[in-house]
C-alpha cells in the first residue's frame, strides 16, 4: 500500500479524476477538431501589461467586478469572480453544505460538475431527473426540502440545450424559500440572452446565478467565471475563496473581453456560431436514422444515433472528438456536438454522412 493510499481520506479514496477529453487525449494530436467541450472556435488575441507581475493580484480585481456589474446591470456587491464557474460551484458547496450532513439536488441529464464537486466534499447528491420533454419535474424537486441546501438548475441546460420554464423555476425558488439556495447555471446565456434570470435575483434572496467567460466569450483558457447573488451570499463565499484566485493576466484579459468592444465581438461571434448551428441542424435532419434531441439554446446540438459507439470511433479516426452523453438518464445513444468553425462543421457533417451511408449499405 502506497503512503497516499494509506493516508487518503475515505471520501477522496472513492473518487476518480474528471474524465475530460483533455485528460484522456492529452498529448494526442491537438490539430484535431475538438467539438467535445463547447469551447469557442474563435481564438481572440489580447495584449497584457507585465509591470505588476511581481505583486499579488487583488482577490476580487475591481476592474473585472465593475465590468461584469455593468454587463449585468447589477450592483458590484452582487458579483463574485472566480477561477471559472466551476470554482463558483465548489465555493457554494463548501460555504453552504455541511459534509456528511447536507445535500445538493440536481436534475439530470445535466452538467456533471455539481455532483462531482459535492462528492469531493462528502456532500450528498439528491436527484430529480428532468421529465422526458426535459422540463423540470417540479413535483419531484419540491418533494425535497430538509437536508437540501443547494438546488442546481442549468439553463440553458447542458447537454439538452433546453431552457426550463421560468414559472417552474420560480415555484422551486418559492418552495425552498429560506432553506436552500437555487443556483441557476447560465454558462450559455449569451446564446439565449432573453432567457436570463437576473430579475429573479432581484426578487428573491435565495437565487444564485453562475456565469462564465469560457463559452460565448471564447476564453476557456483563462479560467474566469462569475457568481451573481445577494450581497450576503457573496460575502459568505468570500470567506472560503482563496486569497488570490484571479491571476493578474486573467484580470486584464477579462476586463478587455467585458469592454464594449469585447462584448460586441462576443455578440458577433455568437451570431456566426448560430448560423453554423442552423446549417448543421438542417444537414442532420436529412439523415433519417439520426434524431436531433432537445433544443438548441446553446452552442451545441444533441443527437441520438443508432450505432453510437461506431460513429464515435469513426469520428475519432478522423480526429474529430465529440462528447458521449449516452450514460446520462434518458440520453441513451446520444452524442453532443459542439459548434465549431464552418470548416470544422463541414468536416463533421461529411464524416457523419459518410458513416450514415456505410450503415445503410450494411443494413
Ligand atoms: C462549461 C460549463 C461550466 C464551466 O465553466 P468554467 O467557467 O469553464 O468553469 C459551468 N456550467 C456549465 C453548464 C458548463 O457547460
Amino acid at each position: 500500500m502506497s503512503i497516499a493510499d494509506k493516508l487518503v481520506t475515505t471520501t477522496v479514496a472513492q473518487l476518480t479524476p474528471y474524465q475530460s477529453a483533455r485528460r484522456i487525449f492529452s498529448g494526442a494530436d491537438s490539430q484535431g477538431d475538438w467539438l467535445n467541450a463547447n469551447e469557442s472556435p474563435f481564438a481572440n488575441g489580447y495584449l497584457v501589461k507585465d509591470e505588476h507581475f511581481n505583486r499579488y493580484p487583488d482577490c476580487q480585481p475591481s476592474e473585472v467586478i465593475s465590468a461584469y456589474s455593468q454587463y449585468t446591470n447589477l450592483d458590484p456587491s452582487k458579483v463574485l469572480v472566480s477561477r471559472g464557474a466551476d470554482e463558483g460551484i465548489e465555493l457554494l458547496i463548501r460555504a453552504f453544505c455541511q459534509p456528511g450532513v447536507d445535500n445538493v439536488l440536481i436534475c439530470p441529464p445535466t452538467y456533471g460538475m455539481y455532483a462531482i464537486s459535492a462528492n469531493t466534499f462528502n456532500v450528498g447528491v439528491k436527484v430529480a431527473p428532468l421529465l422526458p420533454n426535459f422540463e423540470l419535474d417540479v413535483a419531484a424537486i419540491n418533494a425535497h426540502k430538509t437536508g437540501v441546501k443547494l438546488v442546481f438548475i442549468c439553463a440553458p441546460n447542458n447537454p439538452t440545450g433546453t431552457v426550463p420554464s421560468k414559472t417552474d423555476i420560480e415555484s422551486i425558488i418559492q418552495h425552498f424559500g429560506d432553506t436552500a439556495l437555487v443556483v441557476i447555471d447560465e454558462a450559455y446565456i449569451e446564446f439565449s440572452p432573453d432567457e436570463n434570470h437576473c430579475d429573479l435575483l432581484e426578487q428573491y434572496d435565495n437565487v444564485v446565478i453562475l456565469r462564465t467567460l469560457s463559452k460565448a466569450f471564447a476564453l476557456a483558457g483563462i479560467r474566469c467565471g462569475f457568481t451573481l447573488a445577494s450581497a450576503d451570499v457573496i460575502e459568505t463565499l468570500l470567506k472560503v475563496i482563496a486569497p488570490y484566485p484571479i491571476a493578474d493576466p486573467v484580470a486584464q484579459i477579462a476586463s478587455k473581453a467585458l469592454s464594449s468592444t469585447g462584448i460586441e465581438t462576443c455578440k458577433r461571434q455568437v451570431s456566426v456560431l448560430q448560423e453554423t448551428q442552423s446549417s448543421l441542424i438542417k444537414s442532420l435532419r436529412k439523415l433519417p436514422e439520426l434524431e436531433v434531441v432537445g433544443d438548441q439554446k446553446a452552442n451545441f446540438v444533441l443527437v441520438r444515433v443508432p450505432y453510437k459507439q461506431a460513429l464515435m470511433d469513426h469520428l475519432v479516426n478522423l480526429n474529430i472528438l465529440v462528447r458521449d452523453q449516452s450514460k446520462q438518464v434518458n440520453l441513451d445513444n446520444c452524442l453532443r456536438l459542439s459548434i465549431g468553425s464552418d470548416a470544422q462543421n463541414q468536416r463533421l457533417m461529411t464524416a457523419i454522412t459518410q458513416f450514415s451511408e456505410r450503415v445503410k449499405e450494411l443494413s
